[in-house]
């Protein structure tokens, strides 16, 4: 396919900026395309949304077999793209070509797993009271209830999942599912990714007969193009993944509109680690090894990336702080997504080791390549840590902070004084899970995943995942954007009260022609009324 660095507006291209910037290669700071991306102009975005707009009344309506047809597609279409998307891909974003395949694996997966998800219909969440006509002191009329789509909906992506949480990522396909058209900005870091893919996804739409602006894909360095998307009136919903800045910056617009909208921003987290005496003293060879290794997976550009790891001073510790330092000092680091990436990973370290009594324990190998990030061990107390936030900020990049607590209080108390995170973990034996029952049910307070004798890097999709959690971590506690619960943050509820069989929607009649799981006055059911 030839890269044109076009907007894709519906089943048009259009390029009528003069603003224009090019994909640079981490790898050496060239340029890893010839293609000239220009900024989308007010009127291409405004086309865009109203495309999207225009395709919403059909596209709500599509039958739920037909939308998984066209996620199967863009499936397909992906994986054709074959070499083409991995090479180019892998030049833009200085990430391995086995992460990427990876990568991509995950994203169609996820694509096929909505596709199968939504072709069954349970997501709608069918609820239904029959009436009762003869109740005292008044009757109560029959109400039905179900998930409907919110409407066009503007998508983010990260720089440091150029698939799996890009154009065709988890809010694009949540949203598609539910049966909102999408508008998706472009990430300026992955312009050629994204142009692949999101012609994949037009190819996709034309083949399986969606309606023209079900989908399209905006390009833009500035802020501007972003900010535009948001705050058009036609936009119902935002899914956002990135950084705290640029996710906050997207709530506070769409807060500001006339009519406010929904934003659902994924943002970073430290993810804090606590290993409890127990598993201290018994595994600490194994944890610490393990924990390098997930600190530095993937040059630590992970929001699941483990930045805090809290240990209590006792007998093993020195020993554990003995071994982190041999693991963390034999570890490689590798290029970044971009050296704006690099640079902000540099003065998060500085930032750190300017803290007092915040001291570099350990860097790992470092090679004299462009935009390098060298892994960095942290140490600090419990007394430190409490007196400054900033030890508890995402530095992103293969850096954590040990923080050692002197007493089992200090550690409840670290748990208690930190602020929202996408994960907690826990290493401990059976007896240190009974002895630490009170942290768990901190924990429970401060993250959207706990998990116990594990790492937080890898993040399964599946129905049970919850990638979210209380703020900073993201914008809504209450949702997911991994896992196919992503689907219920671009749908509302509709009751309909009395309606007759026919002018009810299908899924909602008494034959229950979908077979799905309804709620009937209180009891899950898939049988007729
Ligand atoms: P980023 O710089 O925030 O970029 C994400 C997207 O937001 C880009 O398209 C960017 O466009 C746009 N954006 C940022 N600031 C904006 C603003 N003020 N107005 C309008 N648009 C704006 O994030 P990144 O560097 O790509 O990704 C790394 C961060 O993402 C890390 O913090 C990581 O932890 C986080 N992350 C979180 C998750 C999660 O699931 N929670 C997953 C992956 C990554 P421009 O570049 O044009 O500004």
């Amino acid at each position: 396919m030839e890269i044109n660095g076009n907007q894709l507006i519906g089943n048009n291209q259009s390029r009528e900026g003069s603003d224009t910037f090019q994909s640079i290669s981490p790898h050496d700071n060239s340029p890893a395309s010839e293609a000239l991306y220009a900024e989308a102009t007010p009127d291409e975005i405004n086309r865009a949304v109203q495309l999207a707009a225009g395709a919403f009344g059909q596209y709500r309506k599509t039958p739920k077999e037909d939308k998984a047809k066209f996620l199967a597609c863009i499936a397909d279409e992906i994986l054709a793209l074959d070499e083409q998307l991995v090479k180019q891909c892998v030049l833009e974003t200085g990430l391995p070509e086995g992460r990427i395949i990876g990568e991509r694996g995950r994203t169609v997966n996820q694509l096929r797993l909505f596709a199968e998800y939504v072709s069954n219909g349970n997501w709608i969440e069918a609820v239904i009271d029959t009436a009762i006509p003869d109740r005292q002191p008044i009757p109560r009329p029959d109400l039905r209830s179900m998930l409907v789509p919110l409407g066009p909906v503007a998508v983010f992506g990260a720089s440091n999942f150029p698939l799996a949480f890009s154009v065709a990522g988890g809010d694009t396909v949540s949203a598609l599912a539910a049966g909102c058209p999408v508008v998706f900005k472009a990430h300026p870091a992955h312009p050629v990714t994204c142009e692949l893919v999101g012609r994949a996804i037009i190819t996709a739409a034309h083949k399986t007969g969606m309606p023209e602006g079900v989908f399209s894909l905006v390009h833009g360095k500035t802020n501007e193009v972003g900010a535009a998307l948001v705050q058009h009136p036609a936009i119902k919903a935002v899914g956002f993944t990135g950084s705290h800045r640029g996710g906050m910056a997207l709530f506070q617009l769409a807060n500001a509109r006339e009519e406010p909208i929904p934003v659902y921003a994924e943002m970073g987290s430290t993810n804090p680690v606590f290993i409890l005496p127990g598993a201290l003293k018994e595994h600490a060879q194994k944890i610490s090894g393990e924990l390098v290794g997930s600190v530095t997976l993937g040059v630590g550009q992970f929001c699941t990336n483990p930045g805090m790891v809290f240990i209590e001073e006792n007998a093993t510790s020195q020993d554990f702080m003995a071994l982190l330092h041999d693991h963390v000092a034999q570890s490689n680091g590798g290029t970044m997504l971009t050296k704006e990436i690099n640079q902000a990973y540099s003065r998060g370290v500085e930032t750190l080791e300017s803290i007092e009594g915040v001291a570099i324990k350990t860097r790992g190998a470092m090679k004299e390549t462009a935009n390098y990030g060298q892994p960095v061990l942290f140490v600090t107390g419990f007394e430190h840590f409490e007196k400054e936030n900033r030890i508890a900020e995402e530095v992103f990049g293969p850096s954590t902070v040990l923080v050692v607590g002197k007493t089992r209080g200090e550690i409840l108390l670290a748990a208690e004084n930190l602020k929202g995170h996408l994960t907690a973990t826990l290493h401990g034996t059976e007896q240190d899970l009974n002895d630490y029952k009170d942290l768990i049910e901190i924990l429970e307070t401060k993250a959207g995943r706990l998990i116990i004798n594990g790492y937080p890097t890898g993040v399964e999709v599946c129905h049970a995942m919850v990638h979210g959690g209380p703020y900073p971590a993201t914008t809504d506690s209450r949702t997911t954007s991994v896992g196919t619960a992503a689907i219920k943050r671009f749908a509302r509820p509709v009751c309909y009260q009395g309606f007759p069989q026919q002018g009810l929607p299908e899924p909602l009649r008494d034959e229950n022609p979908w077979g799905i799981y309804r709620l009937v006055n209180g009891a899950l059911t898939r049988d007729q009324i």
